[in-house]
């Protein structure tokens, strides 16, 4: 028996790739997209139409295989039929790729005429050419005009008009979708080409357009391979907003924390005058509240500002020198009076051995001291709260081991993983009086780890709590702290009491608000120091033209010509008195990156508002000239 009259190598090649497509498209599913059902069924009439071919081209035309008349010729018209129908698939699939245009409409309709038309046409040519088939005349001896037309001149324009779809539309598809639609066009056309030109007796029938719906299922249609596209995508856009939304938070804290700083510098500073001024028991009762209540504002603005400058990334660790003595007084000095108020009782354990001089940021290890012992407060309504220091000294280094426990409301296990998220407050019931934001041990828990220190909790519920700390700091010196309780009574003994004396030195505070210049001249009235003031950066401008200044205070947003501005001019004034005078920058923005960015335009120095009476002082300190300041004690560090 003679082969088939066409080999089928690549017919049967089709054929498995095409099963192989089929199954993968039908195992992925599809999504619910217009082009991915498109798609499949494309695959699917690919696969009728490759069979068909098949057995047409290993049956249907080999006179010697003896088939039936009618299925041969069935077979004959369908595998041409079928050739334009896939065809016509391309059309459709190209066309689920964009919107819908008035043409485009036309060409749609006029196309599926065309498909109507052929599909008659096959019907036409089956039953004309039934009764001249015979087993000695096998239908493709036939005249075989339609059989032409349907074959390839159909097939040859839908193809062109699915390109041209492609080609029109190409500006709204993405890189890899442009690539793979020309690419799987390119060979599609070429097969056809190779048909139509080809002597060698090669038939690649399907296998052109397998090749091209592999290159699209690839290229466009793997479902998971869309979704992480459309995902990325998503990412992207997610990631703009984030940004955007991170720029305006950012933007909305540097304004709310002037905007808030600068009324409760005026409240702050105002009410200390009135504590040191007013005689009346009474008021100076009610002044305390202000401050505390003044305070504790001031303390939720600066927690916002922390955790945002943490997750900024711009939260620094500053390490400088410092006496672990003075730390722990401030500490103990704020947060006994507050146990006071509540009857609590205050213990404090420290170890004498433990070394003073400590190498670290003094700030906020106080920060975190203070948030801990201030929970112990807030959480415990009797009872006591025990802070006890020790440490693990490893040459130049000690670990300082803090232990902050109360006797009060305690802390249920299940919630203490959520104790270091932020703006989590946890037991709420029971804590619905106390007031707080749920961000302190969040920040505590961040800047230990900064500083590559620990934080953890054991808690029975009803009972207490206890906070362990660890801290890792460099020893600077081996003086025990000794007897810790002396220096904090010398500490608590005694209300304000200025840092200097300097009658012969004169400073320039400017700032548009005339309040803030009274809170300034209060805050100094003990030093003597003289003091003048300008509210606009104008007017400093001109004073400091014409009179030499120890130190300048200028306050940096004002109405007009801010103070970044009017630095440099009172820096390069021609004949000016004031060149190398120290510009300190007054300012309520605190926000991350704030000092940086001051110090870089220029400023000496960064007080932030409300002014603390002692960080002002100690600033003074530092930058009038030594000769006309006299220290007072042993304070004035
Ligand atoms: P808050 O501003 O609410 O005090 P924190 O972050 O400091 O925020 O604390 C988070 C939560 O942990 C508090 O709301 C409280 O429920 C619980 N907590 C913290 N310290 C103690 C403590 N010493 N005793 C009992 N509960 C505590």
């Amino acid at each position: 028996m003679r082969a088939a009259m066409y080999p089928l190598s690549f017919n049967i090649a089709a054929f498995i790739f095409n099963i192989a497509l089929c199954v993968l498209v039908t195992a992925n599913g599809t999504e619910d997209k217009h082009s991915n059902h498109t798609f499949r069924n494309f695959t699917y009439i690919i696969l009728v139409g490759n069979i068909i071919t098949c057995c047409d081209q290993a049956f249907g035309r080999d006179p010697v295989v003896m088939i039936p008349n009618v299925p041969r010729l069935a077979l004959y018209v369908l595998s041409f039929l079928f050739n334009s129908l896939l065809t016509y698939f391309f059309t459709l699939y190209a066309e689920t790729f964009f919107e819908e245009t008035k043409t485009r409409r036309f060409f749609s309709t006029f196309n599926r005429f065309l498909m109507a038309a052929i599909i008659v046409m096959a019907v036409v040519c089956f039953i004309i050419k039934l009764p001249h088939i015979g087993p000695d005349r096998p239908s493709y001896y036939l005249p075989d005009i339609p059989g032409y037309i349907l074959a390839y001149y159909s097939e040859l324009y839908f193809l062109l008009y699915a390109m041209i779809v492609f080609f029109v539309g190409r500006k709204d598809l993405n890189r890899r979708a442009r690539i793979t639609a020309f690419s799987a066009f390119a060979v599609t056309i070429g097969v056809i080409v190779f048909e139509i030109f080809n002597t060698t007796g090669i038939l690649f029938n399907y296998f052109g357009p397998i090749l091209s719906l592999y290159i699209f299922y690839i290229g466009v249609e793997t479902p998971d391979y869309k979704n992480l596209l459309a995902t990325m995508d998503k990412l992207e856009e997610a990631r703009k907003r984030a940004d955007e939304a991170n720029r305006s938070k950012s933007e909305f804290l540097a304004n709310m924390s002037h905007e808030i700083r600068t009324p409760i510098n005026a409240v702050i500073g105002m009410n200390e005058m009135i504590i040191r001024e007013a005689g009346d028991e009474k008021i100076i009762e009610y002044a305390h509240n202000i401050e505390s209540a003044g305070r504790s504002l001031l303390s939720i603005i600066n927690d916002i500002l922390d955790l945002s400058k943490i997750e900024a990334g711009k939260m620094k660790i500053n390490e400088a020198p410092y006496k672990f003595s003075s730390l722990l007084n401030d500490a103990v000095v704020m947060i006994s009076v507050k146990a006071k108020e509540k009857n609590l009782t205050f213990d404090v354990n420290v170890d004498e051995t433990l070394p003073d001089g400590l190498y670290g940021d003094e700030l906020r290890v106080r920060q975190i001291l203070v948030n801990v012992l201030n929970n112990a407060v807030k959480y415990t309504e009797k009872g006591k709260i025990n802070l006890s220091v020790n440490y693990d000294r490893k040459d130049t280094e000690c670990i300082l081991i803090i232990k902050v426990s109360d006797t009060g409301i305690g802390i249920r296990r299940e919630d203490i993983p959520k104790l270091f998220e932020k703006f989590d407050r946890v037991d709420l019931n029971k804590n619905k009086a106390v007031e707080g934001t749920g961000l302190g041990l969040a920040i505590v828990k961040r800047l230990l780890s900064m500083m590559q220190g620990t934080i953890e909790v054991e808690s029975e519920y009803g009972v207490g709590s206890t906070f362990f700390l660890r801290i890792p700091q460099q020893i600077r010196s081996n003086e025990p702290i000794g007897d810790y309780r002396t220096k904090y009574r010398k500490a608590t003994s005694g209300g304000y009491r200025e840092l200097f004396h300097a009658p012969d030195a004169r400073i320039l505070v400017v700032d548009d608000t005339l309040i803030n210049l009274t809170v300034v001249r209060a805050l100094l009235k003990k030093t003597g120091i003289s003091i003048e003031t300008a509210t606009s950066a104008a007017e400093a401008i001109i004073k400091a033209k014409e009179k030499h200044y120890d130190t300048i205070l200028l306050d940096n947003r004002m109405p007009g010509m801010d103070g970044a501005e009017a630095l440099p001019i009172i820096r390069s004034q021609k004949d000016g008195m004031n060149l190398n005078t120290p510009i300190i920058c007054l300012t309520a923005d605190a926000v991350s990156g704030a000092r940086e960015r001051y110090l870089s335009e220029g400023f000496t120095d960064y007080l932030t508002k409300p002014i603390e009476s002692t960080a002002l002082e100690r600033m003074l300190i530092k930058y009038l000239p030594s000769d006309k300041v006299t220290k007072n004690g042993q304070n004035n560090t």
